[in-house]
């Protein structure tokens, strides 16, 4: 492609700037990323309270975030962030060592078990599944894999067919049970269904084994994680003062048409013109939102097939508050509420999590989800509800909310839509109309998946 070319890239979060920044590295610098809010960072948002910031969004990365410490590396900075950690309570608030044999003696056996098949988990995918943990999904539903090896920071081109990759179409439960390693989500639920990504009995295996590959969970697991000391909204921050063209904020496009290969932008009532588009913000939002969030479908000149598989694509509803409490009330450390990690406590507080270990005078952050495909939404008010009431159960009662947010989470399509091939027919979309996919909903809603694939999109098509 001609490097001259001027793409426009919408959306300023980790998928829109990182894609900014691999094209630039390629040589294209006439790309224009439009962003809609008056910040960048998008999923990354890091308010200041009393002097320092905390997180609303995303938290945490492991040493395995490849694209993350590209960017780290473009703009010079590191991960300063304080160190992680957690304790597990149950539903009734107590302090519990779930994974400790000498706590629960008769739980010794199970724990054996859960060891026995978590090390048999690690065997599989290395050899039945070999190909799982490419970033994004091409080829997967028909048995093949075809990406980047993710092992290290030069990745390299790999390809291969692997018919048993068609099992992680299926949702994560049935694929454990197929494979005898049942126990297994015993503890991978922990950084999946509390940070917000659904429940294993909905979400295909594809999406839980690709974010939580091996080596991730067992990062998780060690608590071998990264922070950043200014929020990971910093990142995004760093790297937009960096890039030859920032993102243009407060962006409002009201109108996209391609015709004659070329794309018309309106933006802020101004039309504007391109040769070609990347779209990192949503394809599809199922259902009104009060934030007014719509997908590319609502603004775009969509296409029969764009329509048809963008509106198989739901998201999570997942809600984050912002609590500050008495210096008494104050949780020694971040818990996590396995008990209320179950479709059964739908609404109830997964996790909470305290950022800043030397002082009280901070804010915790609360998560719940409160939409599973086959039950009925809670409202948010409810859920907002019920986790300021866990947290009184908890023992770490919130004396205010001083900030909250309902998100536009995890956007995926469920597993007959991923069995189908929905992914392989998107991918084959891609470029078609001079347009381009990117963000979570090609790979998986983490910082990390979505740069990467913003990496690789460039390095495919560009
Ligand atoms: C509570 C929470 C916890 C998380 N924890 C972690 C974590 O610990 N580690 C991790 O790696 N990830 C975590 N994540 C996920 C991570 O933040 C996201 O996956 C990542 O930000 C996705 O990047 P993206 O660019 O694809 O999308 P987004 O971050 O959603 O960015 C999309 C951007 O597009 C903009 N936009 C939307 N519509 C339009 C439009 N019409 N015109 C112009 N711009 C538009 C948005 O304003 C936004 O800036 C978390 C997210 C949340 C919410």
């Amino acid at each position: 492609m001609d490097k001259k070319t001027r793409i426009c890239i919408i959306g300023g979060g980790p998928a829109g700037l990182s894609a900014g920044m691999y094209l630039e590295k390629k040589g294209y610098t006439n790309y224009t990323i439009l962003e809609k809010l008056d910040r960048v960072g998008g999923k990354c948002w890091s308010p200041t309270y009393n002097g320092r910031r905390y997180e609303m969004g995303a938290i945490m990365g492991v040493p395995s975030y490849y694209a993350v410490h590209d960017v780290e590396e473009f703009c010079g900075i590191t991960h300063d962030g304080p160190k992680l950690n957690r304790n597990y309570k149950n539903g009734k608030g107590d302090v519990i060592e779930p994974f400790e044999p000498k706590k629960n003696i008769l739980k010794i056996p199970r724990l054996l078990k859960m060891k026995k098949q978590i090390k048999k988990l690690g065997e599989i995918l290395e050899t039945k599944y070999k190909g799982y943990d490419l970033n994004g999904h091409r080829g997967v539903a028909e048995g093949r894999y075809e990406g980047f090896s993710q092992t290290s920071s030069k990745r390299q081109p790999v390809k291969g067919e692997n018919p048993n990759l068609k099992d992680l179409c299926m949702p994560f439960k049935d694929f454990c049970k197929l494979n005898g390693v049942e126990l297994t989500q015993d503890v991978w639920i922990g950084p999946y269904t509390s940070f917000g990504y659904g429940y294993f009995d909905e979400i295909p295996a594809a999406y839980v084994l690709k974010y939580l590959d091996f080596q991730t969970c067992m990062n998780f697991v060690k608590i071998n994680l990264w922070t950043w000391k200014d929020g990971t909204q910093s990142i995004w921050e760093h790297l937009n003062e960096k890039l030859k063209n920032p993102a243009r904020l407060n962006s409002n496009i009201s109108k996209v048409e391609r015709k004659d290969g070329k794309v018309f932008v309106t933006v802020n009532g101004k039309v504007e013109e391109y040769d070609k588009i990347i779209i990192t913000s949503p394809l599809y939002v199922p259902n009104k939102r009060k934030d007014g969030l719509v997908g590319m479908v609502d603004y775009f000149d969509a296409r029969e097939d764009e329509k048809k598989y963008f509106s198989k694509i739901d998201y999570e509803r997942y809600d984050v508050l912002a609590c500050e409490t008495k210096p008494e009330d104050h949780p020694e450390i971040s818990y996590y509420v396995f008990d209320n990690m179950v479709p059964e406590k739908l609404g109830h507080l997964m996790v909470y999590y305290r950022r800043w270990r030397d002082t009280k005078d901070q804010v915790i952050t609360t998560y719940a989800l409160r939409k599973h495909r086959d039950r009925k939404e809670i409202p948010y008010e409810e859920c907002r509800q019920t986790v300021l009431d866990d947290l009184k159960t908890m023992h770490n009662p919130a004396s205010n909310v001083i900030n909250e947010w309902t998100v536009y989470y995890f956007p995926h399509v469920f597993s007959e839509d991923y069995a189908a091939g929905w992914y392989d027919k998107v991918e084959a979309m891609q470029g078609k109309y001079d347009t381009y996919y990117a963000g979570e909903i090609m790979s998986f809603g983490d910082m990390d998946e979505t740069a990467e694939y913003s990496r690789e999109l460039v390095e495919r098509f560009f």
